[in-house]
């Protein structure tokens, strides 16, 4: 195509305008509310850790420093908590970075990449991004499903991309389905097993992933400090075989995981009774939120995560987006997820024990107006 000089332009690599870009949570209510709870992004009802915000305030004053590049203390850090070697964790800037690194580094034009149905989204589109193609397989019961990734599966390709738990739905593939798709997808192609919410799950058939990546030349695991309390230092981090570790490194921004990031990840991490606090909580309120959605009538999706996916009535008066409109105008912020294939239902992070209680109050006079 020839254009005239005067509208001559950088014009972005084929694909790139056709990627719809991310829309995240809201986080703000009409003005006059008294008071926002923030319902739509998973994080953590009782905030970051004291000793990782002391941690940061220490830093702020020398924040001229370049941060370590390797971010070796973190990764240190994290390999003594959970018992792997540090050499081969890559920290980054959200786990979104590594995700994205993951897709810059192994997918190339005419390349496919998998993902299930309802998942995170952010996988299509570094996917895209990459100039690759991106598969969205069928889900069974909004779960994902191994004979479906394992149909779609094709010569072209390189990644399969998978949430367990799934965010927006919650729901997870017990370990040996894990195992299952991973001995039956070629060795060439990279499974990346993104863990974001392993902290919150209570269930004897999940792991993370930790002995997969450990053990196998194409599997890595993908974790996050974002929904545990530092979703604003935006902190993830990636466990894999050397290989993959060197290929990354080559592409990775060299001070990726800025110096505030690095201290607050450290003593976080190392704060276990925070962590546990968390968790516990979670325990507790996912599962009496549960019962009292049930109880209105309101289809939830059995969730392992720290949220929880509500469906609601097919009557317009009823209708999710109804519901929004009226949680939001009281304050309760929650997160449409129409983009992930689930037009009639919103995602509820477990909150504080005010605002789940705030929640179900609303819902009930709303369900009855
Ligand atoms: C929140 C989330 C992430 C990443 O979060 P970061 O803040 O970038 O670390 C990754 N995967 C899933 C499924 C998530 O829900």
């Amino acid at each position: 195509m020839t254009q005239t000089p005067d509208k001559a332009r950088p014009t972005p690599r084929a694909g790139i305008m056709d990627i719809e870009a991310y829309v995240p949570g809201k986080s703000t209510a009409p003005a006059g509310v008294a008071k926002v709870h923030k319902l739509s992004s998973n994080e953590n009802p009782l905030g970051p850790s004291p000793k990782a915000i002391e941690a940061a305030r220490e830093v702020a004053a020398k924040l001229d420093i370049y941060p370590d590049g390797t971010a070796r203390r973190l990764r240190e850090a994290i390999a003594e908590v959970h018992g792997l070697n540090p050499q081969n964790i890559i920290c980054s800037n959200g786990s979104d970075e590594i995700l994205g690194l993951l897709a810059q580094t192994y997918l190339a034009p005419g390349d496919e990449a998998i993902f299930t149905e309802h998942a995170f989204m952010v996988y299509k589109i570094y996917i895209q991004s990459a100039g690759a193609l991106p598969i969205a397989v069928k889900e069974s019961e909004e779960r994902a499903d191994v004979d479906a990734i394992l149909a779609a599966v094709t010569p072209r390709t390189k990644i399969v991309f998978l949430a367990n738990p799934n965010n927006p739905t919650g729901t997870y593939l017990p370990f040996q389905e894990v195992r299952r798709l991973h001995a039956a997808l070629p060795k060439t192609v990279l499974l990346v097993l993104d863990a974001a919410y392993a902290e919150y799950v209570r269930r004897n058939d999940y792991e993370a992933g930790i002995e997969l990546a450990g053990s196998s030349d194409n599997v890595v695991m993908t974790r996050t400090f974002s929904k545990i309390g530092l979703g604003g230092a935006r902190i993830g981090w990636m466990y894999g075989p050397m290989h993959i570790v060197e290929a990354i490194n080559r592409v990775r921004g060299p001070f990726n995981v800025n110096a505030m990031a690095i201290e607050a990840g450290i003593a976080a991490i190392r704060d276990r009774a925070h962590v546990e606090r968390s968790i516990a909580h979670n325990e507790i309120w996912l599962s009496w939120l549960s019962e009292q959605m049930t109880g209105l009538g309101l289809r939830v999706t059995p969730s392992v995560g720290n949220f929880l996916l509500i469906h609601f009535p097919d009557d317009q008066r009823h209708s999710a987006a109804a519901a929004d409109d009226y949680l939001t105008a009281r304050g309760y912020i929650l997160r449409r997820v129409s983009g992930y294939g689930f037009p009639n239902a919103l995602r509820m992070s477990v909150g504080t024990e005010e605002a789940n209680r705030g929640v179900v109050a609303a819902l009930t006079t709303f369900l009855k107006s």
